[in-house]
């Protein structure tokens, strides 16, 4: 690593914001979620004591490892991968969000889990590029899914999440970031009691600026953090 990780959050955050003001957003209304997996816990350390205070991983097995390792009590960690069903319990122990909901089954086991803790909030991952490597559903199921979710009492959806395509071109992306947003409105125009779809979970480290203009509420960034 050879900037300071403050330097790089700081361009991040000028980034973020500019972003913001072409798209005519409040930067407020946008949080950067630092990617910390494979990061040892003493990287993630150097980039919470630079202020940051929201970190993911993808799998539950290396955050449950790599947390207690940590001296900042007060993180916030989100799940970004894919969720087996056998690690539900530790999931819903060590994760504020799990960003990969994609079938009733798992939400399920969430909400059976979480009932006796609390609303565990929740995003609906979507496989807007419809690629059968990918997880996630496809944009048709997620209304059907997302009134099934409602019903469940220990989990709270709070919007959506993608991984589009893999493109070089930042601006290939943006076609999938507003497919996203077009499947969070229908989802939101249908007004299901109990849920709430103000998140928008897309945009990585070569393309979150053309996420937040499109309206990203958690951008998702590790190389651009831990090696810029
Ligand atoms: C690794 C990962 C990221 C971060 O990717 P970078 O290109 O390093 O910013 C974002 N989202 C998910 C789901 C990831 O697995």
């Amino acid at each position: 690593m050879t900037t300071h990780p403050a330097a790089a959050l700081q361009l991040i955050h000028t980034r973020i914001a500019a972003a913001c003001r072409r798209s005519g957003r409040d930067p407020a209304e946008v949080r950067l979620v630092v990617v910390s997996k494979t990061r040892t816990p003493t990287e993630i350390q150097a980039v919470a004591d630079c202020g940051a205070t929201l970190f993911a991983e993808n799998r539950v097995q290396e955050a449950r490892d790599k947390r207690p390792m940590l001296a900042h009590p007060g993180l916030e960690w989100h799940l970004i991968g894919p969720l087996q069903r056998n690690k539900v319990k530790i999931a819903v122990d060590i994760f504020h969000m799990i960003h990969t909901v994609d079938s009733l089954e798992l939400a399920t086991d969430l909400s059976e889990r979480a009932e006796r803790i609390r609303p565990l909030p929740v995003l609906m991952q979507i496989n807007v590029g419809r690629e059968p490597q990918k997880s996630g559903v496809s944009p048709e199921m997620a209304l059907p899914l997302a009134r099934a979710m409602a019903t469940l009492p220990g989990i709270a959806l709070r919007g959506v999440m993608t991984i589009p395509p893999w493109t070089e071109q930042p601006e290939a992306a943006r076609p999938w970031f507003q497919a996203l947003v077009r499947t969070r409105n229908e989802i939101a125009a249908a007004g299901i009691p109990g849920i709430d779809m103000r998140e928008l979970s897309m945009g990585m480290s070569n393309d979150y600026e053309v996420a937040v203009e499109e309206g990203a509420t958690l951008v998702r960034i590790g190389s651009a953090v831990f090696d810029p």
